[in-house]
């Protein structure tokens, strides 16, 4: 398949289950009935782009369990090329999610086979025949940082545009972030790499290197800035919703971005799309579950 979207990044079974409240440290805490959802910031990513009408391929690893065949079969479901998911002799990420009344979600990532992507399943070799044709790449950090850092190379000497969703936020090279277009993060992530107590603004972003950054401000929406005006910041507004389960609004955002932008829409009219996908995201439990498709929106 050619793609227009190559998403570089992770692909997780979700174990999901509902509790009242977290439990403390030494708690033990009774939830509701488990699921397992597909899930994963790069597979996340790359659904959600395609249910919008991308051409998308995700390259990434996964074990030979039965969680494996989650992922796949989602990702296969909505039309992502999965030629570059490589079968890895260790367990498929997972990520054991709990979620309280409020729609609000806490994480831990065990990597499995994500961990496992290595530099070399990113080289010129192997990325270079994916990327004749393709507009974006998406990176995103549940997998090994070098990999990503790898790949970035690779696109930007392609001349393909670089999509850093930089999360969980990392250190990375000035290097990288000079062919990052835009850098996408939440306020916790732009907190975290202007320094502690700084405002959260796109502007400050730029002055890591990215021609343009993009903050996702949760219900309060995105701000976005970029070397076209470094000095302006565009703020898009959400639209109000009950939120049931914000699993995965970050990666709906980032999907929809990268379809809009792959449709060739500026950054503005990308973001504004981003806000309304992830704002629909969020009323539904799930994270690919609850991406829209094009027809819905
Ligand atoms: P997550 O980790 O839950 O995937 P995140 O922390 O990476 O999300 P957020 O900034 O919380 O990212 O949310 C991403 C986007 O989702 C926001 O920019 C917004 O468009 C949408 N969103 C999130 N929460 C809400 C909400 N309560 N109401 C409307 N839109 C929301």
């Amino acid at each position: 398949m050619t793609a227009d979207v190559i998403v570089v990044g992770s692909a997780n079974a979700d174990l999901v289950v509902k509790v009242d409240r977290r439990p403390g440290a030494g708690e033990t805490v009774l939830g509701g009935d488990p699921d397992v959802l597909p899930g994963g910031k790069g597979a996340n990513t790359a659904v959600a782009a395609a249910k919008l009408g991308a051409r998308v391929a995700l390259l990434g690893a996964v074990g030979t369990d039965g969680h494996a065949d989650v992922v796949l079969g989602s990702l296969r479901a909505a039309g992502v090329g999965t030629d570059l998911v490589r079968r890895v002799d260790a367990p498929t990420g997972i990520a054991y999610i709990t979620i309280t009344p409020d729609g609000e979600n806490s994480i831990v990532v065990s990597p499995g086979a994500n961990a496992r992507v290595a530099p070399s399943d990113v080289d010129s070799s192997v990325l270079g025949p994916m990327l004749v044709g393709a507009r974006l790449m998406a990176l995103s950090l549940e997998i090994p940082l070098p990999v990503a850092e790898c790949a970035a190379a690779v696109a930007a000497e392609a001349g393909v545009r670089v999509v850093l969703n930089l999360s969980p936020v990392a250190r990375i090279s000035g290097a990288t972030l000079s062919t990052v277009d835009p850098l996408v993060v939440n306020e916790h992530e732009a907190g975290w790499l202007l320094g502690k107590g700084e405002e959260v603004d796109p502007r400050r972003l730029l002055e890591l290197g990215v021609r343009s950054a993009v903050v996702t401000l949760g219900a309060r929406g995105a701000a976005l800035s970029t070397m076209d005006s470094p000095d302006e910041v565009t703020h898009v507004e959400a639209p109000t919703v009950t939120p049931v389960d914000t699993t995965g609004a970050g990666d709906a955002f980032t999907g929809a971005l990268l379809a809009e932008l792959a449709a060739g829409a500026d950054l503005r009219a990308a973001v504004e799309q981003a806000v309304r996908v992830a704002a629909i995201s969020v009323t539904r439990p799930g994270a690919q579950p609850s991406y829209p498709t094009r027809e819905e929106l």
